[in-house]
């Protein structure tokens, strides 16, 4: 039998939560970064369910699979789809609770940009939240990077390379014939492309 080894380190996973329509390169940088500085062993992007203002649920696979294209390179970024397979709305609670469950020997870190931190006061389950995973809050242009109110031992401030770039420009630039190359990833540009996304948006 083998003994267990009290000094092993327990894994490390990150966990980023998104919309994911479509992934850029501000996403992959953020969770690079937080893996590098965390030291963790993978990181798991996880699109979100459909958002109830687009009920195109065919575009929940497309955000998916764009998601699949753009983390397939980096050995250590896996995807979920735990939120898309959901039959109801999905809060993160819901998300670091079934993440908790599939890798329980895992310490869970949450990755957010600046703009979604700052809502975290107002999710429900906020104790059971921190009690779940670290929160990691990176920096995004145009968004003050504080966390006033919130517990320091459970959040931390990471500035990562400021990459002015939100998947709402991306889809306003496909809609206005205007390029995303080396906004999102080489593959994402073709997947976008290849379906016709966006190019109804004006
Ligand atoms: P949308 O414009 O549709 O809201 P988005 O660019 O904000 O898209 P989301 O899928 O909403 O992308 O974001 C997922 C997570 O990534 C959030 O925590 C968000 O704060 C973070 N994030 C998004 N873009 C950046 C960026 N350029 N730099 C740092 N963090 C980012
Ligand atoms: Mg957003």
């Amino acid at each position: 039998m083998t003994a267990v080894d009290p000094d092993a380190r327990r894994p490390r996973v990150g966990i980023m939560g998104g919309t994911f329509d479509p992934v850029h390169n501000g996403h992959l940088v953020a969770a690079s970064e937080v893996a590098q500085h965390f030291g963790l062993d993978e990181v798991v992007f996880v699109p979100t369910g459909q958002p109830y203002q687009k009920p195109d649920a065919s575009l929940s696979e497309h955000r998916y699979l764009m998601t699949v294209v753009a983390t397939a390179s980096n050995p250590r970024f896996t995807v979920s789809r735990i939120d898309i397979d959901r039959d109801r709305p999905t809060y993160t609670i819901d998300t670091l609770r079934d993440m908790r469950d599939a890798r329980p020997d895992a310490d869970l870190f949450f990755i957010t940009g600046a703009d979604a931190i700052a809502q975290i006061l107002e999710w429900k389950d906020v104790d059971e939240l921190f009690d779940l995973a670290h929160f990691v809050a990176v920096s995004r242009p145009g968004h003050p990077l504080t966390i006033s109110g919130l517990p320091e031992q459970d959040v931390s401030l990471l500035e990562v390379p400021a990459l002015a770039i939100s998947s709402t420009d991306c889809r306003s630039r496909v809609g206005r014939g205007f390029p995303v190359w080396y906004l999102v990833p080489d593959g994402v540009v073709q997947y976008i492309a290849k379906h016709h996304l966006y190019r109804s948006l004006i």
